[in-house]
């Protein structure tokens, strides 16, 4: 718990932020100090509600000053806890909501650090562009939080994550100094970039208040099907072939374990089964292209193929917008299907592409050792080598029995990631749930540099204090 804000930092707050700007009512802090997986709750002694950059910088500033701690929040959709105070002051972004600038000739759109991630698409499709990352959680969270995550998605494969789609950041330091560096240049070969140590910060080294980001152009042809495959290795194969198939317009290849789509089945209202029978495994592939009709024939030799090459069991053609939308609903709810379920050990880790059917031989061999009856559902982004592994408890089974052993049976699931020369966290960050972990898999020369970074910037290590190294 980070030590007590003293009562004049707080009246000097609430005199920098006037009327409309704070709060402390414990009905406005509450949703905000609760997490999505219910397994954060949070304190905080004054929530911050900066309408411009000169009042983050203004509030930063008094913190800086007085040593106090800050936790930035955007939607509060982060998974790995990091958005949630504990006895910081807490920074909400939501106010700083104005999309500044959309400039087709840059292909540039500029957000504020609260903007949702829908409104940017939103923006975008009204000049006919449009930014290709892509979350479940899209509706509320935001561009500061994207950033400072580094959030992935579905469409990686194709376009990178976050930050491969950043040109500019506008960011308040950890001093409570302005730097503006909200250009719209696709070439800048100046020396270290700002930016993209910003990126993926998770809030350590400043407050992110705006984004130069990437728009790309409008698609002309789109194309999305289901297959049913028998094996995680036979949806490797299809990989090569899709990429073959279809050069770049791969946009979307995701793995799921039937599991999964019981739960969603079961607790996610609109779902159906996707094919006539049951299949162990399931690939949602998305092609798109500038080029009418393009994705739509490639599919077509994708699947024609893998049906041939017995890689593909039964597979199902997306014919309208609908039909497209209720194939990736299961996806998309992969992990809120679990929340009924009970006590889960989730896992976000990558592997090398090749290595993502032997990863979940592996786990799924040590986890079913280690917690016999448990339930696997293992699901993600295929293309990136990029699985979320969730071990939850056996049916009708005890919560806080499965959870007491949650430490050590990650413990197991992360060291064969770390055997196979993969990451802890592929694309949630490492918040207050992993950076531990995260220490003691990374070695004395990474952590040293990474310590000397934040020490330059944060040097009272005010920014979101529990995070990070
Ligand atoms: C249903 C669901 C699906 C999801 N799917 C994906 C997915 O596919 N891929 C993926 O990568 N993530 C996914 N996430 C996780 C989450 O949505 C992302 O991490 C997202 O980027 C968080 O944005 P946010 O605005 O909610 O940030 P928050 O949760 O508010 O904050 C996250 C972190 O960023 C920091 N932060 C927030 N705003 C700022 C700022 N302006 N300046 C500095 N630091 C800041 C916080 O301190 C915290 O450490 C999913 C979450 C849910 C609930």
């Amino acid at each position: 718990m980070t030590k007590a804000v003293p009562a004049d930092i707080l009246s000097r707050l609430k005199a920098v932020l006037g009327d409309g700007g704070w709060s402390q009512d414990p009905e406005r802090l509450a949703p905000k100090l609760l997490e999505w997986r219910d397994r954060w709750t949070g304190t905080t002694p004054f929530l911050a509600l900066p309408k411009t950059t000169a009042d983050v910088a203004a509030v930063v500033g008094v913190c800086f000053e007085a040593g106090v701690a800050i936790t930035p929040q955007g939607g509060n959709t982060g998974l790995v806890g990091g958005q949630i105070p504990q006895g910081e002051i807490l920074l909400s972004t939501e106010r700083l909501g104005a999309i500044r600038e959309v400039e087709t000739f840059d292909d540039v759109i500029v957000a504020e650090a609260g903007v949702t991630l829908a409104r940017v698409h939103e923006a975008a499709a009204a000049v006919r562009r449009r930014f290709p990352l892509g979350l479940a959680s899209e509706g509320t969270a935001t561009v500061g939080g994207v950033v400072s995550t580094n959030a992935g998605g579905t469409q990686v494969l194709r376009y990178g994550s976050t930050r491969s789609l950043v040109l500019g950041l506008e960011a308040v330091l950890p001093n409570g100094e302005v730097w503006n560096g909200l250009k719209h240049l696709r070439k800048d070969n100046t020396g270290y970039d700002l930016k993209q140590l910003l990126i993926g910060a998770e809030g350590t080294l400043g407050v992110v208040t705006a984004a130069s980001l990437k728009l790309y152009p409008v698609l002309a042809s789109r194309a999305v099907a289901m297959a049913g495959v028998p094996s995680p290795q036979a949806a490797l194969h299809l990989l090569e072939q899709a990429k073959a198939e279809a050069g770049g317009a791969v946009e979307a290849f995701e793995l799921m374990g039937r599991q999964g789509v019981d739960f969603a089945l079961k607790n996610i209202p609109g779902t159906r089964d996707p094919l006539e029978e049951v299949h162990p495994w399931y690939v949602l592939a998305e092609f798109s292209s500038g080029e009418p009709g393009s994705a739509e024939a490639a599919m077509e030799r994708f699947l024609t193929h893998g049906l041939e090459a017995g890689l593909i069991a039964d597979a199902v053609v997306a014919q309208t917008d609908a039909q497209a939308k209720a194939l990736w609903l299961i996806r998309e709810n992969q992990s809120p299907a679990q929340k009924p379920e009970g006590a889960t050990w989730k896992h976000d880790v990558s592997v090398p592409v090749s290595r993502v059917a032997d990863f979940l031989d592996q786990a799924t061999a040590a986890m079913l050792a280690f917690a016999p009856g448990s339930r696997i559902a293992g699901f993600g982004h295929m293309g990136d080598g990029n699985i979320h592994y969730d071990v939850l408890r056996p049916d009708g089974g005890d919560d806080a029995a499965h959870a007491a052993r949650r430490d050590e049976g990650s413990r197991i699931v992360h060291d064969i990631v770390m055997s196979m020369g993969g990451s802890i966290s592929a694309e949630h960050g490492l918040g207050s749930m992993k950076t531990a972990e995260a220490a003691r898999y990374k070695s004395p020369v990474e952590l040293h540099a990474l310590k000397a970074i934040r020490a330059a910037l944060d040097p009272k290590r005010i920014m979101n204090p529990r995070v990070l190294f």
